[in-house]
This record gives C-alpha cells, sequence and structure tokens, in this order.
C-alpha cells in the first residue's frame, strides 16, 4: 500500500487548491455571516464536476478516496461550508452505491452527478443520534410498500433537496416493537404528502449548509424507494460509510491547515514589547506542534485513503478510518482554539476570520459519529467485547 500521490492526484489538488484560493476564500466569511445556502458555491461544484470524484470512473469520478480528500482538504482550508457541500451531496451518492438497486441507480445518481439533484441522508432524532441502531421512525408495510411515520432532527441539505434518505424500522401493521437495529433507508420525495422539513437550525458552525428537522405523518413510500432488502439496507450504507469516512478525516486537516496559516500570518504582523509576536519562542514552539499535529493527522488521512483506493475493507479499514478521524478532527479543535489564543483578542471579533474555524472545528469533533463513539470502535477492535 503507498500513498504517494499520482500525476492526476497532483492535478485534482494543483486545481482545487487554486480555485479555493481565487473563488471560495473571498466568499468564506459572507456564507458563515449570512448562514444562507451558497448557491454559488454548488454551481462552481457542479462547473468542475466534482460530484463524483470519489466514485468509479464509470459515474465520471476517478475512483480515488485519496483524490476526493485532497479536494475536502483545499476547500475546507479556506471555507468549511463549500467543503461540506460536497460531501453532503458524497453521502447520500455512496448509499445509493452501495445499497441500492439498478432502477434506483439510474433513476437517482446521473442526477446527483450532474448536480441537477440533490439529497439528504437522515438517522438523527431527538432522543439520540449516536444509538443509530435505537431510532424510533416506523416504516409501516401496507399495500405496494409503506407508510413512514415519526420525526427526525438535524438532516443537513434538506431543505434545498429533492429527496431525502430517511431511516426507519420496518415493522408490520399493528405491530408495536420494531427490532433493534433492523434499519432501511427510504427514499422521500420533498414533495411527498405528509412530509414537512421544519425550519433550520440556527448553528455555531457548519452555518451554510442547514440543518431542519423532518416530520413524517403517514408518508407513502413505494416498495422501489426502499435501499436493499428489508432490514438488511442500513447495515450495507453502514459499512460503506467506512470507507467515505477519511473524507471527514480531511475536513479536519484542511481546517486545521488554513486556522495555523492565518495563525502565523498574524503573529508575524502584529508586535508587542517592540517585537514582532512570531519571535517569542513559546509562540514559536504553538506553530511547530500545530505543524506536527497536522502532519501526523495528514499522514492517518492520506494512509486510511489509499487503503480504501487499494481495496482493503472489514476490521483493518473501520480501524484506520476511525483513528484518522479522531486524529484529524481533534487536530482541527486543538489547533484552531491554539490560533485564536495566538489572535488574542481579535480571535474573539468577527471581523477576523479565525474564529470561524474554532467554531466549524467544534462541528467536526461531533458529526458522522462523535469522537467518543469512535473511540469505542477503536477500542473494540482492540480489546473486544465481553
Ligand atoms: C452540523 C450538524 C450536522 C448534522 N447533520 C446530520 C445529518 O445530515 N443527518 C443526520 O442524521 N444527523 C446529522 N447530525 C446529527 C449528528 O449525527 C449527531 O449529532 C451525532 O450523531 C451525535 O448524536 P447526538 O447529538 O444525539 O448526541 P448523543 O448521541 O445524544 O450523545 C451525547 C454525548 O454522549 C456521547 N455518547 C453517546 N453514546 C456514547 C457511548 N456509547 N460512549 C461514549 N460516549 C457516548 C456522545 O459522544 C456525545 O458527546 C448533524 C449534527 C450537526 C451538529
Amino acid at each position: 500500500m503507498s500513498f504517494s500521490l499520482t500525476d492526476e492526484q497532483r492535478q485534482v489538488q494543483d486545481t482545487i487548491r487554486r480555485v479555493a484560493l481565487e473563488k471560495v476564500a473571498p466568499r468564506a466569511a459572507a456564507i458563515d455571516a449570512d448562514g444562507a445556502y451558497p448557491q454559488d458555491m454548488f454551481d462552481l461544484l457542479c462547473d468542475l464536476g466534482l460530484f463524483t470524484l470519489p466514485f468509479p470512473t464509470e459515474y465520471g469520478g476517478s475512483n480515488s478516496m485519496l483524490a476526493a480528500c485532497l479536494a475536502v482538504e483545499e476547500f475546507c482550508r479556506v471555507c468549511y461550508n463549500t467543503a461540506y457541500l460536497l460531501v453532503v451531496q458524497w453521502t447520500p451518492f455512496s448509499a445509493i452505491l452501495a445499497g441500492g438497486n439498478d432502477e434506483q441507480k439510474k433513476r437517482l445518481l446521473p442526477g446527483l452527478a450532474d448536480g441537477t439533484l440533490r439529497m439528504a441522508f437522515s438517522t438523527t432524532e431527538a432522543q439520540g443520534g449516536s444509538d443509530v441502531a435505537g431510532i424510533n421512525n416506523r416504516a409501516t408495510r401496507v399495500d405496494g410498500g409503506y407508510r413512514l411515520n415519526g420525526a427526525k432532527i438535524w438532516c443537513t441539505n434538506s431543505s434545498v433537496s429533492d429527496f431525502v434518505l430517511v431511516a426507519a424500522k420496518i415493522v408490520e401493521d399493528g405491530e408495536s416493537e420494531p427490532k433493534r437495529g433492523a434499519i432501511n433507508l427510504f427514499i422521500v420525495a420533498h414533495d411527498a404528502p405528509g412530509f414537512t422539513i421544519g425550519p433550520p437550525e440556527n448553528k455555531m458552525g457548519a452555518r451554510g449548509v442547514p440543518s431542519c428537522p423532518l416530520f413524517l405523518d403517514n408518508v407513502f413510500v413505494s416498495e422501489g424507494d426502499r435501499l436493499g432488502p428489508e432490514g438488511l439496507g442500513f447495515k450495507v450504507v453502514m459499512e460503506a460509510f467506512n470507507k467515505t469516512r477519511p473524507i471527514i478525516g480531511a475536513r479536519g486537516v484542511g481546517l486545521a491547515q488554513g486556522a495555523m496559516e492565518l495563525a502565523i500570518d498574524f503573529v508575524r504582523e502584529r508586535r508587542t514589547f517592540g517585537q514582532q509576536v512570531s519571535n517569542y519562542q513559546g509562540v514559536r514552539w504553538m506553530i511547530a506542534d500545530m505543524a506536527i499535529q497536522i502532519e501526523a493527522a495528514r499522514n492517518l488521512v492520506y494512509r486510511a485513503a489509499a487503503m480504501v483506493d487499494d481495496g482493503i475493507t472489514g476490521q483493518e479499514l473501520s480501524q484506520a478510518s476511525a483513528i484518522a478521524k479522531t486524529q484529524a478532527t481533534d487536530t482541527a479543535m486543538t489547533v484552531a482554539t491554539d490560533a485564536v489564543q495566538l489572535f488574542g483578542a481579535a480571535g474573539i471579533s468577527n471581523d477576523y476570520p479565525i474564529n470561524r474555524y474554532f467554531r466549524d472545528a467544534k462541528v467536526l469533533q461531533i458529526v458522522e459519529g462523535t469522537n467518543q463513539i469512535q473511540r469505542n470502535i477503536i477500542a473494540n477492535n482492540l480489546i473486544g467485547r465481553s
């Protein structure tokens, strides 16, 4: 296994770096401040043809998770929200690719690839997001399909999406307790009768892409809108997410890199006691520690992505992906916190960009399986469970 970059991957990195600096960076502060969906950034990603980047070439992708990580890293270095637009589109793409049948793939993947369709992915409910097996939303079997009932929270991208992949447990009519863990995803159209999307959360970070509650009141979905075999579809999709988890780590690496660069620029300019703040050894060591942590995290993320590209699966990949996600997002938080410290009071002011990095970094430790849940995965792989 190797993760030295191919010519094609370097080309992706160079192109995205240039676009990110020229076109995305100037928009980043306003997207965060307004908390409005950045349609112009979505259009830019469409024009660049990036919505299939990690996926097989038959869908127009590069078939490279490492290339996807490089792209996300470069965008996140300047704008968390633009990188997020890619990741929220990749999640349903990856779910349908892993768990969908031929008809579902034909119906949905081309539109997701060219950006004419948008989708969202919803498991989290009010009583908890970590315990996915404990969800309460139900799909009651009826003639020709299912009736979905329940509510969801924190469904990102839902208010701008054409379809939402909703996780629910299948029950027979009149059955009161669904089986724990037997979950499927259902393709629910934005305008399906009985389906309502609530107002977006007012978020501290990740402010450009809306996260909303969903309400399902007897929503009919046909058999053809169930992903995968009954009771098994969700498991297939969750296993596929081991492959995309390095991307979340790449968001942490890019964010940390951007925060460190801003801190370096600031301490070089700022003067106290008659000299540049960057002259003080304590400050220099803080910057050095940032670089050490970022490089370590980057290597873990690239390694996990290269494992995906080399076809490694199962426990070996789940361990590497969980370690990479945890280390990279914890690094993002540590580096962003220290960067705010180096800005002094300016770090608290919304007139400077650094507090945006701090707020976005916190989100990364919580989403896609909190870092405590990742540590459970890592420990279970090492120790097992009695
Ligand atoms: C910006 C944002 C976007 C999101 N987008 C989506 C989305 O698109 N779709 C979606 O379905 N969800 C989404 N979520 C929800 C996210 O997946 C959940 O917040 C996450 O899974 C944690 O669930 P929770 O918030 O209910 O915390 P809980 O599960 O209630 O956990 C609370 C705390 O307890 C800890 N904890 C829980 N169980 C354990 C355990 N066994 N061992 C140790 N610690 C534990 C957790 O780590 C956490 O610190 C989003 C969240 C955010 C913040």
